[in-house]
């Protein structure tokens, strides 16, 4: 029965912040997803609201959301298959070449 626990790490609070967890260091912490650190309660969910309007935060959260969307994974994947379609049109840019160069004779 403290007053003080309302400054402890909620986990109701993640309702509202997807991006929030718990942290490794213990309930006086609270871990920020997007910007991959663990970051101190000092006062409690005032702080997760501060660091939730910080520019640094609001960029690295649009790129979190992206990553869920778009895991990079995936990405890597498309890209290799890209890689081998250009490949095999190579050889249609030469025939394109050979007319277009002057056979002396
Ligand atoms: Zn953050």
């Amino acid at each position: 029965m403290s007053v003080k626990s309302r400054h402890l790490y909620n986990s109701k609070w993640e309702l509202t912040y997807r991006w929030l967890k718990a942290s490794v260091l213990g309930r006086k912490h609270y871990y920020c997803s997007c910007c991959r650190k663990d970051l101190k309660l000092g006062g409690g969910l005032a702080n997760v609201e501060m660091h939730a309007t910080r520019e640094k935060h609001m960029k690295n959260e649009a790129n979190w959301e992206e990553e869920l969307l778009f895991p990079p994974d995936v990405l890597d994947e498309e890209a290799a298959d890209d890689d081998g379609g250009c490949t095999s049109t190579c050889p249609m840019t030469q025939n394109n070449g050979t007319t277009a160069t002057p056979v002396p004779m």
